[in-house]
């Protein structure tokens, strides 16, 4: 269902609100009103409203935009508190679902040795369904509790527990791209596929998971738009693990739009030509070795990104992990084709992969989006990989600028602003939702966060220290706020500190599905 100006209204929020609408840019309104549509799209988004400070002027303003309300319902008005404000929810361009079990483990490996000893013993464990239901409902728990209102999942080989993830996804109210992983070689006895037709018919199974979870939304009471919000995704592992014949079936699959599973959905981020060309997701150039790897198993392509390329894997609709090794033809060619680069800085640290240089890949004019890479990050948080982004890039201007007395070289670190607009509508584009999600605007999809600083506190205990005065709790917040700062400050104080408690209300599509209730 598109956005429909004249749809009736359902809420309308006033206070703060703080986005990221382009790249290097923070809008941060401190009096705004928001109107979210029946459908969960926004409706009216007004930031002018900053002078009426007055509550009664406040009152008179809002009054006057609901008399413009269309007829059919009254919309519930909510106010927000002065240390709330609403932001965009965040999007998980790169995590593995299955990973979520042993995440935090395993970190004194490289990459590719850590596949062998952690990743593809505990994935094997993921033929076991009751398994797979505990994890998989932990997993999209725990990333909704932490703001993640859309996530790129990838499942495993198995095609029962790829249709738990979709469920759990499906149910909880997550916005997701899920795919089931592809791998026909240099794996384990018991976690490979036996075939080339195997793998795709495991894909095609969870493609069709999603379509049937899609065709449960669109026949669902609800009057809100879920039509595309749990999508399919071709997700070869990586290259070293597939077989060029697998690679080029994959794309295939992804080129005719997995036959007519997602016949209904239109893809807003292909251009008409390709109507239903299919999300697709792999790992590119995590690390030097595995580079080498690649160049011994396809001679033939050009470099690591050309493997894909010639499989017809990399379009507008691929986002790729990683990318921190890469040459400038293959930046070009990624930014030819419009796919993404998926940033996952922690897991980069974790794993000792190396530092993506981010500002060089905006430069070429990359489409960049932030990961966690759970488990190669060992934090599902969005707010951790935001952290991780601005020290990588700080790692990066301190290796341009060299050893002393080398002069300085001319580089910008990534700001708060430019982390943000990564996390939120970076990975709009990345998932398909270049113009309608990750920042707040008419027409724009309502996934969003309320997030408040007054929740969390350390309060000295009682026996060791007399409780802080009535008053001034905020100074004792887990966020600490004092007169001094600015809505700027708090909002980059929360960025660097904050935790899931401060989230305490999550929107997806204008559904609340945060708080949510026990399992
Ligand atoms: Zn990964």
């Amino acid at each position: 269902m598109p956005y429909d100006p004249t749809a009736p209204w359902a809420h309308v929020y006033v206070g703060t609100t703080i986005h990221a609408p382009r790249l290097g840019e923070l809008a941060i309104h401190p009096l705004s009103l928001m109107v979210v549509n029946v459908a969960g799209y926004i409706a009216r988004y007004d930031t002018d409203v900053d002078s009426l400070r007055d509550g009664a002027d406040v009152a008179d303003y809002v009054a006057q935009v609901l008399a413009e309300a269309p007829a059919g319902r009254r919309p519930a008005v909510h106010h927000l508190a002065p240390s709330q404000f609403l932001a965009p929810g965040f999007i998980d361009a790169h995590l593995h679902a299955p990973q979520y079990v042993f995440t935090g483990t395993g970190y004194d490996q490289p990459l590719l040795t850590w596949l062998t000893t952690s990743t593809f013993p505990r994935e094997a464990e993921f033929s076991d369904v009751a398994h797979a239901r505990e994890a998989y409902s932990a997993v999209v728990r725990r990333t909704l509790q932490s703001g993640t209102t859309t996530a790129v999942y990838y499942g495993t080989i198995h095609a029962p527990a790829n249709r738990i993830l979709v469920d759990a996804v499906w149910r909880h109210g997550q916005r997701a791209l899920v795919g089931a992983v592809s791998m026909d070689r240099h794996a384990p006895d018991g976690y490979v596929q036996p075939s080339v037709a195997a793998a795709v018919d495991v894909t095609r199974e969870t493609l069709a998971a999603c379509a049937a979870a899609t065709r449960r939304c669109s026949a669902s009471a609800s009057e809100t738009d879920h039509v595309d919000r749990v999508r399919g995704c071709v997700t070869p592992r990586f290259a070293p693990s597939c077989t060029d014949a697998l690679l080029r079936a994959l794309g295939d699959l992804a080129a005719t739009g997995g036959d007519s599973v997602e016949a209904h959905v239109t893809d807003p981020a292909t251009p008409s030509s390709e109507p239903r060309r299919l999300p697709i997701q792999t790992h590119l150039a995590e690390t030097r070795d595995e580079i080498a790897w690649v160049a011994s198993l396809f001679p033939e392509a050009q470099d690591y990104t050309d493997v894909y390329a010639r499989a017809g894997l990399l379009g507008a609709t691929t986002i790729l992990g990683h990318g921190i090794h890469l040459a400038d033809r293959e930046l070009r060619a990624i930014r030819a084709a419009g796919a993404h680069i998926a940033h996952c800085p922690a897991s980069n640290f974790a794993l000792g992969s190396g530092v993506c240089d981010v500002r060089r890949l905006l430069r070429a004019g990359v489409s960049v989006a932030l990961g966690t890479d759970v488990a190669g990050g060992s934090s599902p948080h969005v707010l951790d990989a935001m952290r991780n982004a601005l020290t990588a890039s700080k790692v990066c201007a301190m290796l341009a600028r060299g050893p002393p007395p080398s002069p300085a070289a001319p580089y910008a670190p990534l700001t708060v602003a430019e982390v943000v607009y990564l996390a939120t509508r970076g990975g709009a584009r990345a998932v398909g939702h270049a113009d309608d999600l990750g920042y707040f605007g008419p027409g724009c999809r309502f996934d969003a966060l309320r997030v408040d600083l007054a929740v969390g506190a350390f309060v000295p205990a009682p026996t060791t220290s007399p409780p802080p005065p009535a008053g001034h709790a905020h100074a004792f917040a887990w966020v600490p706020r004092f007169p001094h700062d600015t809505l700027r400050d708090l909002f980059e104080k929360w960025i660097y500190l904050g935790d899931d408690r401060q989230i305490q209300a999550v929107w997806v599509q204008g559904e609340q599905v945060v708080p949510m209730p026990a399992p």
